[in-house]
């Protein structure tokens, strides 16, 4: 595996970073064991690197896969807290489901631009003091938009930011591939530790698995890059790849034959709650259900956290 400096945070990350939306019960909803397992599989081969945010539902596999594990591993995590008292709860929270006296990474989740991180202040300015605490190391914002690598670039207390790339740039959701790679460039000129997400586009790139990991690999950019993971085979032929290694032939023809796509339960009652949670305007109401525009879905599942009824999930 190898490793890189995230920026200015003194920490260092595998390339690969486990990404853990994919296992928890927003998506997959594996058993403890499972998911847990795959989890550790993906330490043992040398992945120091786990991302995931409180709306993921993930800290119990993290736990479970840490249980004795002898190597320093960095967790980053999210939240849409907007106010002190809230990430309080949130930080708080993690700490003890995760049982860890710190969290390396905390994240304000999906923020757009310059406005919405100063929407987010005082959340952000508890995660500061956390940081004085030594109950964070690092701290910053995840984002699908250009504006908000940008904004988080100039704020020179942002450690890290965690933005959508990939080849196609699907998913941007205020511009093209080219302005988000000038603004990584920026931030990363700005000495930001820069780890990337939906390097497939959310699954649209399944097919083209080989050549979306080559193009996000080539980013001198990014320190890391989010995977998300679902079986043992994704777990070894990710790592073959992130080592620099040629996965083996028969793994990556049988991978790339996996898409997947939101499906909505016959039980939609048509409530809109997941239509305003999906910042990629991919939802709407049709004759008293939702409908997905497929285009526009990155397969993100904050939808899914949104419904009352249970009635979306990524197959
Ligand atoms: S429809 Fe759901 S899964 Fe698709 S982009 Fe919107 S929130 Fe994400
Ligand atoms: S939140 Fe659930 S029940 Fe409401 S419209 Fe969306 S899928 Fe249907």
């Amino acid at each position: 595996m190898q490793y890189r400096k995230l920026g200015g945070t003194g920490l260092s990350v595998s390339r690969l970073c486990f990404g853990a939306l994919t296992i928890g019960p927003l998506q997959q909803n594996m058993d403890l064991r499972r998911g847990a397992g795959l989890i550790r599989l993906a330490l043992e081969m040398g992945v120091n690197f786990i991302d995931t945010a409180e709306i993921y539902g993930c800290y119990p596999y993290i736990r479970e896969a840490l249980r004795d594990f002898p190597g320093d591993v960095v967790i980053a995590s999210k939240s849409y807290a907007h106010t002190g008292e809230e990430m309080k709860k949130s930080l708080y929270s993690g700490l003890d489901l995760l049982q860890r006296h710190f969290i390396d990474i905390f994240l304000l989740h999906e923020q757009e631009s310059y406005f919405t991180i100063k929407g987010h202040r005082e959340a952000l300015d508890y995660l500061l003091s956390a940081r004085d605490r030594g109950l964070v190391r690092a701290v910053g914002i995840s984002t699908h938009c250009v504006a908000g690598v940008r904004a988080a670039a100039c704020l020179p207390e942002i450690d890290v930011i965690h933005p959508i790339v990939n080849m196609a740039g699907i998913g941007i959701q205020d511009g093209d591939l080219g302005e988000m790679l000038e603004a990584l460039s920026l931030a990363h000129a700005m000495g930001k530790g820069i780890y990337g997400m939906k390097c497939l586009g959310g699954g649209h790139l399944i097919p083209q698995t080989g050549k979306a990991l080559d193009f996000v690999l080539a980013l001198p950019e990014l320190a890391a890059v989010a995977v998300g993971m679902q079986s043992r085979a994704e777990v070894i032929f990710n790592v073959q790849k992130f080592t620099g290694g040629q996965p083996d032939p028969g793994l990556a023809s049988s991978l790339t034959k996996q898409p997947r796509r939101l499906h909505v339960e016959e039980w939609c009652r048509g409530c809109g709650n997941c239509v305003e949670a999906c910042t990629a305007g991919a939802l709407r109401l049709d004759g008293g259900k939702v409908a997905v525009n497929r285009d526009l879905c990155r397969l993100c599942s904050y939808c899914a956290a949104a419904c009352p009824e249970f009635g979306l999930k990524i197959i």
